[in-house]
């Protein structure tokens, strides 16, 4: 197979998917499965709706349409507010959209009447974090716009804490929002089905609070893909941390001085790494670089030490690994990390059904010698 190549494991996908939505079921939640950091890959998005998302989510128009291939006919969310000069397309790849700008409704309005559709729009709110929403006490009004929309129809209030400002969703934020949802249904006389309480950063708070209070879904990415809880980047008891795996061939394989020699300078991406240690190292050069994948969140194989990425050259010192030239490493990624290399054209992407189940079984290495 082509290296690099990050390969997805769709089983592991749908069993934290399954496990999210069984753990949130007792509350009330229901999950939508973001796929933005996968680009909207129909195979993952599968995925996660067997594991019972019941929607799909995404950032990006390209993405969804993808995503809305033939014979697909889960509900799609534009989950960022659409772009003014994309209504049309908006309209006709996604059901419902997340919204806070009075000309973008208009403009949604428009081409959903032109399409001979209703869209969807789920209303942004402030709660914090100061990325997109709209002022709590703007609430009323807006949705008051919403529904003097003809084709438009309002699914909701959401709100997205965390990914700006590290704001952390608890009873007094996401108690706003549901006050909010009572307040406008009372107002306006309507009742609203969606109440989406955020991103997978909302997982902790939804889990132990005993106060969801209207909060009914969370769009989750993250916390599928990678089974962490982006707060603190820490495992959730139960899930699948390994589910990608970026896959890279090597090119050089040598024993080198430890120490570089020669006047010294900048190197490719600022600072050189510091090296340590006298004496030699055995190297390898894996054909990976930084027009694959970002350093920050590349996980090596056990015993296997990175020693610096330039754009095309990932350096690493081997322990007492056996490689060869030709041989492939397997790596984990972060999520930084995994947005980058699915992002990447020189980074085959690779989706299979958990036929391998351990990341050494992918790898020609894994020999210790002296073993
Ligand atoms: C990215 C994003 C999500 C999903 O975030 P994760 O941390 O990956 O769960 C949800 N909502 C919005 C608005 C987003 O931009």
């Amino acid at each position: 197979m082509t290296a690099p190549r990050i390969e997805s494991d769709l089983d592991k996908l749908e069993q934290n998917t399954r496990s999210l939505v069984d753990r949130l079921m007792p509350t009330g939640i229901r999950v939508t499965g973001v796929t933005k950091a996968v680009l909207g890959s129909p195979e993952i998005g599968a995925a996660m709706l067997r594991g019972g998302a019941s929607g799909l989510g995404d950032s990006r128009v390209p993405n969804l349409t993808r995503l809305a291939g033939p014979g697909r006919s889960a509900s799609r969310t534009l989950i960022r507010s659409p772009m003014l000069s994309q209504a049309r397309r908006v309209v006709a790849v996604a059901d419902v959209s997340l919204n806070t700008e009075a000309v973008v409704l208009a403009a949604l309005d428009g081409a959903a009447l032109r399409a001979g559709r209703t869209h969807g729009i789920v209303l942004m709110i402030e709660l914090g974090d100061l990325r997109e929403g709209i002022a709590p006490d703007d609430a009323a009004d807006a949705a008051r716009v919403v529904l003097d929309h003809p084709s438009l129809r309002l699914v909701g209030l959401g709100a997205n804490l965390a990914c700006q400002n590290g704001v952390v969703p608890d009873d007094r934020n996401m108690g706003v929002l549901s006050g909010l949802v009572d307040d406008i249904e009372a107002l306006h006389g309507i009742s609203l089905g969606t109440v989406s309480g955020g991103n997978s950063a909302n997982l902790g708070w939804a889990l132990s609070t005993g106060a969801v209070g209207r909060i009914d879904e969370l769009r989750l990415g993250e916390a599928i893909l990678l089974g962490v809880d982006p707060l603190h980047r820490t495992p959730i008891a139960g899930l699948h941390t390994d589910a990608f795996t970026l896959i890279a061939e090597v090119i050089e394989v040598a024993t080198k001085p430890a120490q570089p020699w020669g006047d010294r300078a900048q190197a490719a991406y600022g600072e050189a790494p510091v090296r340590t240690g006298i004496g030699t190292v055995r190297q390898a050069i894996l054909a990976l670089g930084r027009q694959d994948v970002e350093l920050d969140g590349l996980c090596p194989p056990d015993g296997i030490t990175i020693l610096g990425m330039s754009s095309d050259h990932l350096v690493v010192e081997l322990g007492d690994h056996l490689v060869a030239v030709g041989d492939e490493l397997a790596f984990g990624v972060a999520y930084g990390a995994l947005v980058q290399a699915m992002t990447s054209p020189f980074v085959a992407k690779v989706e299979h059904l958990g036929r391998h189940t351990q990341r050494p079984d992918r790898v020609h290495l894994a020999e210790v010698s002296g073993g």
